[in-house]
């Protein structure tokens, strides 16, 4: 079965393998960094030691060469001056001396004396005698001065000269002989045999380059090997550069290379040679390999005596934090018991010491974590039955609030803000036809609908400022008038901030009819019927005014019954009242209905008639009333004849239209009706009857 990635358990190296592999890789880092010195150290060594060998035997090989090459050439200078051979008249006795030098100077293969044309006089052994040899180089460089030139195969001797092994190759030396004249009569030719050469290096360098198992080359100035193995000479050396500038390859096989050019000695020039001597890399380094396997044996060796020992050392000094570890682990929680003191080294009891001590103080914290989580637990248990009691208080609370809102005959909402409703009591959700949940969260717009809100929007923005305020309200419900008095409250916060706010709405509109009632009732003269001086005294402001736009003529008629004390005194009070009601009643009946008939005080009467066209139609009117009055009146107590004084004063616009003036004019005017004699009219100071 698969075990999800997740879950299989990761595998986290311990303490001792860490240490054991750093170990490990320590020792492995010395190691591998001091083989890589020695070896460096022993290589660089080797080679230098090599290159410098090679250094010497090419330097040695190269001056006996040129050494060597001098002393042949200044040989030869000597023997040109020397007397026998400027007899060229006598070929014989000049062979003679060619051949005696030939035998003290073995390695020439050729000596011979040619005259000024070119032709062979006499040689050594009379090798080409009578040839004419004035083509070949030697003889055309050695005419004029003494000439040297470079190796090359045998052409006319090979045949003659006896047979060796290796063909013949020489290096040719010409001089000029001077002659008997004193001008050039001859040249002296000499074939210096090149195995010379291979002597002088057999006799110098062999040994040593055997011992080496090196070997030395001759390199023309074309590069072309003229001494060296065999298979090489006459052949160029074939050559890639290795990887230093004393490291080539030859043949695939990398060499050791010290390469040297000849320089020349004395009178002899040199001919661009050069002297390589070269050694196989592999046996100049034998002995640097053979340490190298040394060490690479002893640091596995060391390797292999450290792997147990790292994996000791690794054990040992992770053990006491594995004990610690195992202790810790046994535990299920660090203050359990005692831990052990666990020793090794001093860190490591340290730890143990420091942590024993945290064990301890953290079962103290644990205790006294254990005793304040009692306390704690006791304290949040009084606590909750604390809350719950506010809690229930606050809910009988609560009730109670609901059962005040609920009762009182008022709507009593809150609202947010953004005058969203919070709560509705009963009387409010009754009035609007909403249950609870339909007014929750619904505007205050919506709620009262567009006419009360528009009554209500300046104040509600007004609390929202966070004035209390309140207002007096009409609507028509229902084709009649509803009046309600709004209070709204705002909602202020700790801060001060309002909040939302309370909105309390009384139904008024029984109240306001009642007050309609009363305000009609106390403007009604109670024992007549008719207006009384209440009404009058707002009327006649409004009559004058009205007068005053239409330019209409009014008149106002102050009636005083005349001796109606002797009547009160004479029949009674309660006949007294009769009167006073019949005459009011015969006012009444003389004037039209929109005239206004008051009662100002005791027997004091007024009439106010408007739309007259002149004074004289209230003059009409008061004898009219003066002709009603005048019936006798029937009382319980027999007839009565009453009478009445009319005073008249007339108003037709002017300005300024004073009221209490008016009515002193036509009181004025009632003096004078009464010095009349009552039962008279008369008309105001000034005003005409006509
Ligand atoms: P005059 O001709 O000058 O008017 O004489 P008079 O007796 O009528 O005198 P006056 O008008 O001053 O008297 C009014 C009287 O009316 C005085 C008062 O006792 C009486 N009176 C006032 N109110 C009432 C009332 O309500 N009922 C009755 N019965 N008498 C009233
Ligand atoms: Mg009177």
């Amino acid at each position: 079965m698969l075990i999800p990635a997740e879950r299989a358990p990761r595998y986290i190296p311990s303490l001792g393998s860490w240490l054991a592999g750093l170990l490990l890789s320590a020792v492995c880092l010395v190691l591998l960094g001091t083989v890589l010195l020695i070896e460096n150290f022993a290589r660089a060594h080797a080679e230098r030691r090599a290159i410098d060998a090679l250094q010497l035997v090419a330097t040695d090989f190269r001056d006996a060469l040129d050494r060597g090459m001098a002393q042949q050439f200044r040989q030869l200078i000597v023997l040109a001056q020397l007397e026998p051979l400027q007899q060229t008249a006598r070929p014989a006795a000049l062979r003679r001396t060619l051949e005696q030098i030939q035998q003290g100077f073995s390695h020439f293969a050729w000596l011979g004396v040619t005259d000024a044309q070119g032709r062979v006089l006499a040689a050594s052994g009379g090798l080409l005698e009578g040839v004419d040899v004035s083509a070949r180089p030697w003889w055309q460089g050695g005419r004029q001065a003494p000439f040297v030139g470079d190796v090359h195969a045998a052409v006319l001797l090979e045949r003659l000269l006896p047979k060796q092994t290796e063909p013949w190759r020489f290096v040719d030396f010409a001089l000029p002989l001077p002659g008997a004249a004193g001008e050039g009569a001859g040249v002296l030719g000499a074939h210096l045999s090149w195995s010379w050469a291979r002597e002088v290096k057999a006799e110098l360098i062999d040994a040593t380059l055997a011992s080496h198992r090196a070997e030395a080359l001759v390199l023309d100035r074309h590069g072309k090997v003229i001494l060296g193995p065999p298979a090489l000479e006459g052949q160029p050396l074939p050559s890639q550069g290795g990887p230093s500038r004393v490291e080539r390859e030859f043949d695939g096989e990398a060499f050791y290379v010290a390469v040297l050019p000849t320089r020349g000695h004395e009178r002899y020039p040199g001919l661009g040679w050069q002297v390589l001597v070269r050694q196989p890399v592999a046996v100049a380094l034998a002995d640097y390999f053979s340490l190298r396997r040394q060490i690479g044996y002893c640091a596995l060796a060391l390797l292999i005596l450290f792997l147990p020992l790292s994996w000791w050392l690794a054990r040992r000094l992770s053990a006491p934090l594995r004990q610690l570890a195992a202790a810790i682990t046994a535990r299920h929680h660090l203050g359990e018991g005692e831990l052990p003191r666990v020793g090794g080294y001093r860190e490591a009891q340290l730890l143990s010491n420091a942590l024993a001590e945290l064990a301890q103080r953290q079962a103290e914290q644990d205790a006294s974590l254990s005793e304040l989580n009692a306390s704690l637990e006791q304290r949040v248990q009084a606590r909750t039955a604390e809350l719950r009691d506010a809690m229930r208080q606050l809910a009988a609370s609560e009730q109670r609030l609901l059962a005040v809102t609920d009762n009182i005959p008022a709507m009593v909402g809150y609202f947010d803000r953004e005058q969203h409703c919070h709560f509705a009591n009963s009387q409010a959700l009754k009035v609007h036809g909403l249950s609870a949940s339909q007014a929750l969260g619904m505007s205050l717009r919506a709620g009262l609908g567009e006419a009360s809100y528009a009554l209500h929007e300046p104040y509600v923005r007004q609390v929202l400022a966070g004035q209390s305020c309140h207002f007096i309200g009409a609507l028509e419900l229902g084709g009649s008038d509803a009046h309600f008095q709004a209070h709204l409250v705002p909602d202020l916060d700790a801060g001060g901030l309002v909040q939302g706010f309370y909105l309390m709405s009384f139904d008024i509109t029984r109240l306001k009819r009642a007050e309609r009632v009363l305000a009609a009732l106390s403007r009604v003269d109670s024992l007549t019927g008719v207006p009384n001086r209440r009404h009058f005294d707002e009327r006649l402001p409004e009559a004058m005014a009205r007068c005053q736009r239409g330019q209409q003529l009014m008149a106002l008629m102050f009636l005083d019954l005349d001796k109606f004390k002797s009547i009160n005194d004479g029949l009674g009070h309660a006949a007294g009242d009769a009167v006073l009601q019949a005459f009011a009643q015969r006012l009444r009946a003389c004037v039209r209905g929109t005239d206004l008939v008051c009662r100002l005080a005791g027997d004091e009467f007024v009439l106010l008639l408007e739309g007259l066209h002149a004074p004289a139609e209230a003059g009409l009117v008061a004898q009219k009333v003066l002709d009603a009055v005048a019936q006798p009146l029937q009382l319980a107590q027999g007839p009565l004849q009453l009478s009445t004084s009319i005073g008249i004063a007339c108003y037709q616009g002017e300005e300024p239209a004073d009221p209490a003036s008016l009515l002193a004019r036509a009181d004025q005017a009632l003096y004078a009706a009464k010095a009349a004699g009552r039962g008279c009219f008369r008309y105001a100071e000034g005003e005409a009857a006509g």
